[in-house]
């Protein structure tokens, strides 16, 4: 076998999921894929390694590496290595983005350059998959084309290239930079074909009289498919190997109730001090403003950084899936796992997300994310453990190729859960193995802190909209953001004004810290500031401007930079959040400069009323380009990442370039500066 060392870079896991994929495949082509999370830096060493390397990345909302490769960029980034530090190293990679979003598969293309830049050469040519048609309609040929330049690669001479460097380990720092990996075992000859192997399924045409098979004019549904598919010969991929095996034990008495789920970082048990609905009634979406009393804790914050909580699973929605699975009367008995010990799946192990020896019910509540639409693998999976034709078919054909826009479009985009799924298809019976295998981490969800610990000490506040949307079921059905609605349903009692001190009994929550980021205040208070963010995206501003309030309290002689604010809502008398709390800021002249849209409430008559926060933006756009170009300025982004972050970007863009003169390439050029130079930030999630 020609190995290839394959590091996936992910933060949801759809990077890792595919490089489990390609790891999977690569065996029936002759290869033996090396894999491991990019954050695995003391498994594998780029310094030394002589084989082709893939990789896969993807990109956060702000058009980031995922925080998994923070550190393997922040050594690539490095600016004292020399140019030919990697001129050894062979590599594809794959870029995971959505094009929705400003900044396109950055991810990959930070990570692309820099390699490029020490002198790496590719193998194959690098591919950008966009999650907004369907990541399958890159990756998929993508991967398929892997295995030829892999085995061209092999058969010009392998491993490495000319420059590969004896085997001296080199001294400077490198990301991976640890023990060497074992060399690449050379390749002997032609390949062997094992194309007979191809893990690739090729399903016969459905009979006609197929009950999944409906005349064209109807719409395909998630329990039926509509010709031109539903009498295509499919092409499906091989089920994944099994690698779990589960025993129940018996019940626990009373589960302690503990932290949810052990993460690297600590998890803290802190009260809910407060809880206000900063919306009138009749807002299109409501929105809450929680305060934690971290006191008794060693959490801290600055204003800025995001936090995370957990959140469990709707109890109707367990006990259903524990219904649909027979395991009802079993849901408290304990969970014990094993790896399977003739598995055929390589490298597997116990998933790091499912705690040992807790019940059934914990692990469906807190651990697993029983709402994630189930990947192909998956239902793949799930084909074998079907019993209705119609079913096994329909199931067959939303995971093959063939089926990618039916999937798309009825399970991913729809939010289809398992156990919207095993509704829709009731001879579908999995094994609980199978669920453990496949489910991924239910992962806690981030929150802007919206104080500052100066002004609240001990506290810690953030706001949140509560999430509403059409159930997959059906549309009269309106499902909650799981966190969101969580929250809103544990602190229904707990709402009152927010001036309102009278104590109730408390709920707790669970939070951990996230990574630290750069969104922070600058040190110098006299550097002005822009900020942006319309909807709950004002939250880490009412932290700046709170500890700006403090800091002008504790500094009366030191200069302040000015502070400029653009917020927008949809309408003046139903959201417009901290509306008090801001004109307090001004009177007191810690916020220098207000500006407010307003999205749907009818015009008053003003020349050119804003919409939203980038109207404003262009409208000031000549006091804003000074502030950035002149004055040293800094601007700060919160927000929604898809649509939002997007037109701001563009409208910043066109001030620049209106502004100084720039052809419109230069004044995207100076953003990309701003943004090195840490003067353009962003806090943006979708
Ligand atoms: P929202 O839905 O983003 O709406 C706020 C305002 O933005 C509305 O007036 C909306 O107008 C307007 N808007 C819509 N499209 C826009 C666009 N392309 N450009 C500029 N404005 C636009 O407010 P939200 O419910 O508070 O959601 C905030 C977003 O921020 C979420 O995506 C959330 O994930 C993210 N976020 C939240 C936090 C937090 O701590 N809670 C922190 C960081 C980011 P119309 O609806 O009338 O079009």
């Amino acid at each position: 076998m020609r190995r290839f060392l394959l590091l996936y870079a992910t933060q949801k896991g759809q990077a890792k999921a595919i490089a489990e994929d390609i790891s999977e495949r690569a065996a029936a082509h002759g290869f033996c894929a090396e894999l491991h999370c990019i954050s695995e830096s003391d498994k594998y060493d780029l310094r030394t390694e002589t084989a082709p390397l893939v990789v896969v990345v993807s990109t956060t909302g702000t058009g980031d590496p995922p925080d998994t490769a923070r550190s393997f960029v922040r050594g690539l980034q490095d600016r004292t290595l020399p140019a030919n530090r990697l001129a050894h190293l062979r590599y594809g990679l794959l870029g995971l983005g959505d094009s929705e979003y400003t900044y396109f598969c950055n991810g990959g293309k930070v990570i692309d350059r820099r390699l490029q830049e020490l002198g790496a050469q590719h193998f194959y040519d690098t591919g950008h998959a966009d999650d907004c048609v369907g990541l399958e309609l890159v990756v998929e040929p993508w991967i398929e084309g892997l295995w030829a330049s892999l085995t061209k690669h092999f058969a010009s001479g392998g491993g490495g290239g000319e420059d590969t460097m004896p085997g001296d380990p080199p001294s400077d720092p490198m990301p991976g930079g640890l023990p060497a990996a074992p060399t690449a075992p050379q390749s002997t000859g032609a390949m062997t074909s094992l194309e007979s192997q191809l893990q690739l399924l090729h399903i016969d045409k459905a009979d006609s009289r197929t009950p999944g098979a409906l005349p064209t004019q109807v719409q395909a549904t998630l329990a039926c498919s509509v010709p031109p598919l539903s009498i295509a010969s499919l092409t499906v991929p091989a089920s994944p190997p099994r690698f779990l095996q589960v025993h129940l034990q018996d019940p626990l008495d009373q589960e302690e109730k503990q932290v949810p789920v052990p993460g690297p970082e600590p998890v803290f048990r802190v009260p809910v001090s407060k809880a206000a609905q900063l919306t009138t009634a009749d807002a299109v979406k409501a929105t809450l403003l929680v305060e934690l009393d971290i006191s008794q804790t060693d959490f801290s914050y600055q204003p800025g950084d995001a936090f995370n909580v957990f959140c469990p699973n709707r109890e109707a929605e367990v006990q259903e899936l524990l219904q649909l699975l027979q395991l009802a009367d079993r849901a408290e008995h304990r969970v014990i796992l094993e790896v399977l010990p003739d598995t055929q799946k390589k490298g597997a192990v116990l998933p790091q997300h499912i705690p040992e020896g807790r019940s059934l019910r914990f692990l469906l509540t807190w651990c697993l994310d029983i709402r994630a639409p189930p990947k192909k693998a998956f239902l793949r999976a799930l084909v074998d453990h079907t019993g209705q034709e119609a079913e096994r078919r329909r199931l067959q054909e939303l995971c093959s190729r063939q089926g990618a826009p039916d999937y798309n479009r009825l399970v991913r985009d729809a939010g289809m859960g398992l156990g919207d799924l095993l509704a829709t298809f009731p001879s579908c019976q999995p094994p609980l193995s199978l669920l453990l295998e496949h489910l991924p981490k239910l992962q806690p969800r981030p929150y802007s802190c919206a104080s500052s610990n100066l002004h609240l000490p001990g506290r810690l506040r953030f706001a949140l909209s509560i999430l509403e949307f059409p159930s997959p079921r059906g549309a009269a059905d309106v499902r909650r953001g799981l966190c969101s609605g969580w929250l809103a349903h544990l602190l229904e009692t707990q709402l009152r004004p927010l001036g309102d001190h009278r104590g109730n009994p408390s709920p707790e929550i669970f939070i951990s810290p996230r990574a630290t980021n750069s969104f922070h205040l600058p040190e110098d208070p006299s550097v002005p500031i822009i900020m942006v963010g319309p909807g709950t995206g004002l939250a880490p501003f009412i932290g700046f401007l709170e500890h700006r309030e403090k800091l002008q309290e504790k500094l009366p002689g030191a200069q302040f930079g000015a502070t400029w604010l653009f917020f927008g809502c949809r309408h003046k008398e139903r959201d417009y959040l901290f509306r008090d709390e801001l004109g307090r800021f001004q009177k007191l002249g810690v916020l220098t400069h207000l500006y407010v849209s307003f999205s749907r409430d009818p015009s008053t008559g003003e020349d050119a009323p804003a919409r939203y926060v980038q109207d404003n933006l262009r409208r000031l756009g000549p006091q804003l380009a000074r502030v950035l170009l002149q004055d040293n300025g800094r601007v700060y982004v919160c927000g929604d990442a898809k649509n939002m972050a997007k037109d701001v970007n563009e409208a910043l863009a066109d001030i620049l370039s209106r502004e100084a003169g720039l052809p419109s390439l230069e004044a995207l050029r100076t953003l990309a500066t701003l943004r090195e130079e840490k003067r353009y930030l962003q806090d943006v999630w979708s």
